[in-house]
């Protein structure tokens, strides 16, 4: 009788176990499964390191790719093909961050119980938040400059643009896998550059917040400021001004001795919590992390620093991402590249005070220095930026949004040694949001 009783003990025991491990498994299947089926590994989602079936849209559901039996199409048309190239990848996935590889198991339109059945073995079509006509505008308008272009919905946090160059057609690669020249780094997400005048929107908050008769002071600027043997320098002398004229004239003299009375550390604390010295999350990938050195109190170096000088360093996307905060009375929106058209939360940045103090002087600068009649139709607060880098032109920065509801649109423009900001990026930044209001 023990006996038996030993074995119906023993036989409960293994069920137990086989239960428990059948859970394990069926939890790890819903959590994991997708993460197994879009392995490159699983011979049934690939082909020789190609997704064997799949679509990708833009928001408007342009289709930008398409794979079937294996084979691969991208857009028909060059352009398109070009300007979408860093945010959906190429064959040979030598685009780390592109949609392809990242969301392949969406694109192979994988799910529990299914798994990679789909009727018709077209797989699955995945949305993204990109707008294919704002893409072929920001390429056009480039030209055949380097740089990039980061536009987002700041109301959803959707990309809507992400174009980088140099690049290349992704239906005619590059020969050499290792060439050198950074065609496969999109530059709006993960390069770093000097930010030169944008950098004066951390400055200008810092002042905001610590300097409570900012607003009312009397500036002055003979063209230089003399600080421990050197000078910082400005291309005129800007004569009197209240702090909005020292933004829209972007006055170095100003910013540098705001940055001498503020301290490096003052500077840097904001730099940090605008969110420009940490990555931006973009669905799970982290954009280049900017910097911020801080230099010896009341040097030459650190009163650059309050004009975006010295050794600082940021990304664009993390620009776009303030543009947007300020645009959103303070609150940064979480980030994604796929279509939600949903609200996103946020998280605070900027008291909202400050926020509309920022957007009020974006909006003189525009008035003032860029000219509303640029922005036909737009409500655009913006901060240039021509940003010296050593012998070569400077980089020309550009980086505001465009103050409607119908149209929560940020960007920041960057192109690579091009000369003035307001200039040459300015068009650009008006190129791509005239696409977007004009419904494309
Ligand atoms: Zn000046």
């Amino acid at each position: 009788m023990r006996k038996v009783r030993n074995r119906a003990l023993s036989v409960i025991a293994i069920a137990l176990v086989c239960a428990a491990l059948t859970g394990f498994f069926l939890f790890r299947y819903f959590t994991q499964g997708d993460k197994w089926a879009g392995s490159v590994y699983n011979s049934d989602a690939y082909a020789g390191g190609r997704l064997r079936a799949g679509t990708v849209t833009d928001r408007e559901g342009e289709v930008l790719y398409k794979a079937q039996d294996g084979e691969v199409r991208y857009a028909a048309d060059e352009l398109t093909r070009r300007a979408l190239l860093h945010v959906i990848g190429d064959r040979a996935g030598n685009i780390g961050a592109g949609a392809v590889l990242r969301f392949a198991s969406q694109i192979s339109g994988y799910d529990p119980i299914n798994g990679l059945w789909t009727p018709g073995g077209e797989g699955g079509t995945l949305a993204l938040s990109v707008d294919a006509g704002a893409s072929r505008a920001a390429l056009s308008a480039m030209g055949n400059r380097n740089g990039a272009v980061v536009v987002i919905n700041y109301v959803t946090g959707e990309l809507i643009c992400a174009v980088s160059a140099p690049g290349f057609d992704p239906e005619n690669p590059p020969e050499r896998p290792e060439d050198a020249s950074g065609v496969y780094l999109n530059r709006g997400i993960s390069a770093t550059y000097t930010p030169g005048s944008v950098f004066k929107l951390v400055t200008l908050t810092a002042a905001i917040e610590t300097l409570p008769d900012l607003f009312d002071r009397d500036f002055h600027c003979d063209g230089a400021l003399y600080v421990g043997g050197g000078s910082v320098t400005c291309p005129d002398a800007h004569g009197d001004m209240k702090i909005e004229d020292a933004m829209a004239l972007s006055c170095n003299c100003v910013f540098g001795d705001l940055a001498l009375e503020l301290g490096g550390e003052t500077i840097r604390q904001y730099a940090e919590r605008l969110g420009l010295t940490d990555s931006v999350e973009l669905d799970g990938i982290l954009s280049a992390q900017g910097s911020f050195e801080i230099a010896p109190e009341g040097s030459l170096d650190l009163a650059w620093s309050g004009a975006g000088q010295y050794e600082t360093l940021v990304c664009p996307l993390a620009m776009a991402r303030l543009a947007a905060a300020i645009a959103r009375g303070g609150t940064a929106p979480e980030l994604t590249e796929l279509k939600t058209g949903r609200e996103s939360p946020g998280t605070r940045i900027l008291p909202e005070e400050t926020a509309e103090r920022l957007s009020c002087v974006m909006d003189y600068c525009t008035a003032k220095t860029y000219g509303d009649q640029n922005f036909p139709g737009l409500d655009i607060r913006a901060k240039s930026g021509t940003a010296e880098v050593g012998d070569s032109q400077p980089h020309a920065w550009f980086v505001g949004f465009n103050a409607d509801p119908a149209a929560p649109y940020a960007f920041a423009v960057i192109l690579e040694n091009s000369g003035s900001g307001a200039a040459e990026a300015g068009p650009v930044a008006n190129a791509v949001l005239q696409e977007l209001v004009g419904g494309g």
